[in-house]
């Protein structure tokens, strides 16, 4: 059954066959604690005759998010602890997040900052916390990347996204911007002329960072998105968050992988999944993912390589968990494993 608005309650899931009438009461507290959102546009990418469905997987609610565990934090990756200003996040010292809105057109039900997102979340910045934010990244030189994420920065209409960005043109020591967003593949029909040229009101080198984690979102219209930002000058790379029962498989992840490469979409990250409070259910052991991350390397094109990271919780940011492929082999000489397992010696130096 096709939709033609944002599905946000447990009875438009149940009236749209995305859950069982018996499951509503049970989704039903789950959506009054995290908030909900499926567009048109990734109901019609569900099999409703598949219990397991990797989109359904990222977006129905399921009971099992009101299961907490103590390794958990309701701010993972610790945003809260490099907050200099209200919409600032500055953890590095060349980037800045720059958190403007706190809406997405869709709601991940393994989101890193779910507590933050939604009707009920941190909302979006005043006309003077903006201009705080603003002020920050001017009276700051080190800082070189501006990235808008939130929330999705793609939902504010062209107009503000305008008039926000027309603000980082002149700032001289800003080179680059980048957006993290799901737009073209949730609401494709967002990427339009206005739209794209919002997105370069800056006049800076201007980069679109695309989540998604399964090879069906890269559906013909997300594609096309995508080809219009990219044909506009817009650079794009990809991440992707690992995920049990979503992409936890080497031919999901190389068909994946491969589909960005197809659209010119660079890949850039594959994400550990973060310790966001309810989200066992998606998280998989760090040897599982670095195995699966290894599982692309050699079969298919380098192009098709996103570099494996997680965020160490507590605000002390990225770090690269790829298996090492170099070990110390004794006497100064090295080990060095191929893409089939296979170990070889490599000289020291000298
Ligand atoms: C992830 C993140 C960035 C971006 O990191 P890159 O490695 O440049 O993609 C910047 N600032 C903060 C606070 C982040 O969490
Ligand atoms: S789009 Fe990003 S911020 Fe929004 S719910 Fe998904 S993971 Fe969270």
């Amino acid at each position: 059954m096709t939709v033609d608005r944002p599905i946000r309650t447990a009875r438009e899931l149940a009236v749209a066959g995305l859950i069982d009438t018996t499951a509503e009461e049970a989704v039903s507290r789950v959506a009054s604690r995290y908030a909900v959102a499926i567009t048109p546009a990734v109901a019609d990418l569900i099999d409703r005759d598949d219990p397991n469905d990797p989109i359904a997987r990222q977006f129905v609610p399921d009971p099992a998010e009101l299961t907490f565990s103590p390794e958990e934090r309701s701010d993972p990756i610790g945003d809260g602890e490099h907050s200099p200003v209200t919409g600032i996040v500055h953890r590095y010292p060349d980037r800045v997040l720059l958190k403007a809105v706190h809406v997405c057109p869709v709601y991940c039900r393994f989101c890193f900052r779910r507590e933050m997102v939604g009707p009920q979340g941190l909302g979006t910045l005043t006309a003077a916390e903006l201009d705080a934010a603003i002020g920050y990244i001017a009276g700051h030189r080190q800082i070189w990347e501006v990235i808008l994420t939130g929330g999705d920065p793609l939902v504010l209409s062209p107009r503000r996204l305008a008039e926000m960005l027309g603000r980082l043109r002149a700032i001289e020591h800003v080179k680059v911007v980048r957006f993290h967003t799901r737009v073209p593949v949730v609401e494709a029909e967002r990427i339009d002329a206005d739209l794209i040229a919002a997105l370069k009101a800056s006049g800076k080198a201007t980069y679109v960072a695309l989540h998604a984690n399964h090879p069906r979102e890269l559906s013909a219209e997300a594609r096309a998105a995508a080809a219009r930002l990219i044909d506009a000058g817009i650079v794009m790379v990809s991440q992707t968050v690992l995920l049990k029962g979503v992409n936890d498989d080497p031919d999901v992840l190389a068909e994946l992988m491969r589909g960005f490469v197809e659209t010119r979409i660079k890949p850039y990250y594959l994400h550990h999944p973060d310790l966001a409070p309810g989200t066992g259910h998606f998280r998989l052991s760090i040897e599982e993912g670095q195995a699966l991350a290894e599982s692309l390397r050699g079969r298919v094109s380098g192009l098709c390589q996103p570099t494996y990271i997680l965020d160490i919780p507590g605000g002390h940011g990225k770090a690269v968990v790829s298996a090492n492929a170099i070990s110390s082999g004794g006497c100064g000489s090295y080990t060095i494993t191929d893409f089939r397992g296979n170990a070889h010696s490599y000289p020291p130096k000298g």
